[in-house]
This record gives structure tokens, sequence and C-alpha cells, in this order.
């Protein structure tokens, strides 16, 4: 918990949320972890091509300790799954997570014993990204996404408040088993 957390609500707090959210938005590392195909799309976002050089974001981190953004590319193996925590446990926060392609959200084609059918059984996922593999433009997407999610955050009260409120929402949500179809 950081001093904005301590922050009441008013002005001021209003002011820091867009002063940090703007800071945090721009100044994000990811680490350096690719598991699988998707992880060479990754890798392209960094070419000239596609240039993720224009968020300052070109310098993938190689120690978890200087990055602040997982960009979890590809399956995620039950082997590789206590890996995967250590390396985000070590990761300072605020800290945001990315599951990209159908792999990494749900497991994908690979319905078995072997693979961890969603990442969000390991670590929280801020954006999913589908796709198989999802192309470079489409992780740029999600990143610009990300953005938008780190700016608006709330902080102290507020956050306590959308908390409560997401609680609220997930209490009245239909139960999976009762849902019919995808739309229900
Ligand atoms: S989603 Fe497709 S490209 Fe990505 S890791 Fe799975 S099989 Fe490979």
């Amino acid at each position: 918990m950081g001093l904005e957390e301590k922050l009441p609500a008013g002005i001021l707090l209003s002011t820091v949320e867009a002063l940090a959210g703007y800071m945090r938005k721009a100044s994000i590392w990811p680490a350096t972890f690719g598991l699988a195909c998707c992880a060479i799309e990754m890798m392209a976002v960094g070419t000239p091509d596609y240039d993720i050089a224009r968020f300052g974001m070109e310098r993938f981190s190689a120690t978890p300790r200087q990055a602040d953004l997982m960009i979890v590319a590809g399956r995620v193996s039950q082997k590789m799954a206590p890996i995967l925590r250590q390396v985000y446990d070590q990761m300072p926060g605020p800290k945001w997570v990315i599951s990209m392609g159908v792999c990494a959200s749900s497991g994908g084609m690979f319905n078995n014993y072997a693979i961890v059918q969603g990442v969000d059984h390991i670590v929280p996922v801020d954006i999913y990204l589908p796709g198989c593999p999802p192309r470079p433009e489409m992780l740029l997407n999600a990143i610009i996404q990300l953005h938008h999610k780190i700016e608006t955050m709330p902080l102290g009260v507020n956050r306590e408040a959308a908390a409560r409120a997401a609680e609220q929402a997930a209490l009245a949500a239909t139960p999976t088993l009762q849902m019919k179809g995808l739309l229900a």
C-alpha cells in the first residue's frame, strides 16, 4: 500500500489519481517471458514495423524486479506454472498481466492434463487477448487498452468503492452453472 492509498476523497485525490495514472501508463517495462509460438508475435512488436518503442516499452526486462508487465505469450504447462508465479511474485507492484492467445487464456486446443486451462488460475489477468496467434497489431491494441485501464485506475477511497461495486456485481451475476448459452 502506497502513500496515495491514504489520501482522503476530494480534489487532491483526483489530482494524484490523474498524475499517477499518467506516469504509470507511460513507464511500463515488460518482463522477458515467452512460452510458445505466441512469443514470436510478441517479439515482432519490437521490430520497426510495429515499433513498441513508441510507448517507451522496447526494453523487455531480463529481471522481474525491473518489470511491471507480464505478457503471458503461449501455453502454460503445469511444470511451468510455479515458475510463472514466482516471476510474477518477484515483480514490484503495481503490476499488470496480459494473457496473449487462446492457449494462455483458456488452454486453447490443448484441453489436456499437461496444460493449465487458463493462466488466471495462476496470476490475476488484466487483459485477455484472443487469437492463435494474435497478430502484433492485436498485442499493440491490448497494450493501448491496458494503458487506458492504468490511466483511469482509482486510488484510495475511490479504489475501495470500485472494489465494493465489483464485488456486488459479481455477487449479483448469474452463476455459470445456470447460464444457458454464451449470451444468457
Ligand atoms: S495460441 Fe496458437 S500461437 Fe499462441 S501458443 Fe497457442 S498454439 Fe501457439
